[in-house]
């Protein structure tokens, strides 16, 4: 793709634009590795088969495009071709597109129009499905991979058989099969990422503050080569750190700017070691170059991790995942860092309710860097610590609650190894309130989990 875009042929030039909804839910709606590949890849197809199709291609990627057409009548015809071919591939995904005129003299204000005016169909977007799976009628024909529509195929699964799903789980489990064996790679079962009881980790993330920096763009071509160079960035530093794990992962990449995976839950630091960190060097490359210059140089990114069992529906987990992700750019936005981190572990008992009330009281996203590694630091210290003695800090009680500040001064007084930790973590347990304040809270016991390579057998002994 060249770098300008060349507006001479076109006597009456209109944007285009598409954005796919659900996608996330098209992804994660079987919880087979198989299928969820099929249906990432296609998404990536679509994207490619617009890019390749329209006249010119502004960008195209993660299911969202801008082409540039010529005349009204092309631009509506464009429309519905893209909404046709788009439903068609995902068996009724709703796809928005709208046209507006470009005004060549003033192209950022025909941005701003066209992504208002997706913005505004978003909200009336069809359900999916529509015209294309039915909805089941007995529960006997409920499809068993992602038990929304009727079943109408024989399950390819070899611990399956018997079972039926329904067009959409075949034919995207197909199509998953095809790009594994096209690529070499064996696609593990989520189960196969957890073994010996361990946990499932679903990690989102997305960058700071992108949509900001895309309506500062004034032109076509600028739009162009930042949505190419900000694919680049994100593609990059996933292939770094998804070789720093050996790929044990599966990856519903689309091809945006953002990133979601399963991973097993011993990779995850391994993982955001590599990640964040060679993000933050790319983007910084980027920033000394137009159109990023001045607005790049603190590019940072929200993740939202759940560990939880692997056994429970990878929608949910990664819907979870994505609140928290939210919740880190939230903490972004208002606190200052450039990246942060929010994060749950589901234990057995959370299990039957995942929402995000069951976060834990007063706990905040931690900044990467310096808090993160800090929360880190802490949460070591703390396996030194017996498990049986850690069970107190579950319960988060307020701190100025009088009975537990003396039953936890009297904890304090009477194991070496609490002194020890306060010793480690540079915090004072001779000061009766600092000792209280500075203890050891929830989230280090999380942090637990992402720092011993079986945790359960740690935490086992730990009532909860
Ligand atoms: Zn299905």
């Amino acid at each position: 793709m060249s770098d300008r875009i060349d507006l001479s042929g076109f006597a009456d030039p209109w944007l285009v634009g598409y954005d796919a909804h659900g996608i996330q839910e098209l992804i994660t709606a079987s919880n087979r590795p198989l299928a969820m590949l099929g249906a990432s890849g296609t998404i990536t197809r679509f994207d490619s088969y617009a890019a390749s199709s329209a006249p010119v291609s502004v960008f195209a990627g993660g299911g969202r495009g801008v082409e540039l057409v010529d005349g009204h009548d092309a631009a509506i015809a464009r429309c519905r071709l893209l909404e046709a071919h788009y439903a068609e591939q995902t068996f009724g995904g709703p796809l928005s597109t709208a046209a507006v005129p470009l005004d060549r003299l003033d192209q950022a204000a025909s941005l701003r129009w066209l992504r208002q005016r997706l913005e505004l169909l978003a909200d009336a977007a069809r359900p999916p499905g529509h015209g294309y799976l039915a909805a089941y009628t007995r529960k006997s024909d409920q499809c068993a991979d992602c038990g929304g529509y009727q079943a109408t195929h024989e399950s390819q699964r070899r611990d399956a058989r018997g079972e039926r799903v329904c067009l959409r789980c075949h034919a995207m489990t197909q199509r998953g099969r095809l790009a594994s064996e096209r690529s070499g790679e064996e696609i593990q079962s989520l189960l196969e990422l957890a073994p010996h009881g361990q946990y499932l980790a679903a990690l989102s993330l997305d960058g700071n503050n992108l949509g900001a920096f895309f309506e500062d763009l004034r032109t076509l071509d600028d739009t162009r080569r930042a949505s190419g160079a900000l694919k680049q960035v994100f593609s990059d530093a996933h292939a770094a750190a998804s070789r720093a794990i050996g790929s044990r992962h599966v990856s519903l990449a689309t091809g945006g700017d953002d990133i979601r995976l399963f991973l097993p839950q011993s990779l995850v630091l391994r993982y955001l070691d590599a990640l964040i960190p060679e993000l933050e060097r790319t983007a910084a490359a980027l920033a000394a170059r137009p159109p990023f210059r001045g607005r790049f140089d603190r590019f940072g990114v929200g993740v939202g991790v759940v560990l939880a069992d692997a056994h429970l529906p990878a929608k949910r987990l990664m819907e979870y995942a994505h609140d928290l992700e939210q919740s880190a750019k939230r903490h972004c936005r208002t606190n200052g860092p450039r990246s942060a981190i929010d994060f749950a572990v589901l234990t057995a008992g959370d299990a039957s309710r995942i929402e995000p009330s069951l976060r834990r009281r007063g706990r905040k996203p931690l900044g990467f860097g310096e808090t993160w590694e800090d929360a880190l630091r802490d949460a070591a210290a703390l396996a030194r610590v017996p498990s049986s003695q850690r069970s107190l800090l579950f319960d988060e009680p307020a701190d100025d609650c009088k009975e537990f500040g003396n039953q936890w001064r009297y904890q304090v007084a009477r194991h070496a190894e609490w002194r020890a930790w306060y010793d480690a973590t540079g915090r004072e347990w001779r000061d009766a309130e600092a000792v209280v304040r500075d203890r050891p809270r929830a989230h280090h016991l999380d942090l637990l989990h992402f720092l011993a390579p079986d945790p359960r057998a740690a935490a086992s002994t730990t009532a909860r």
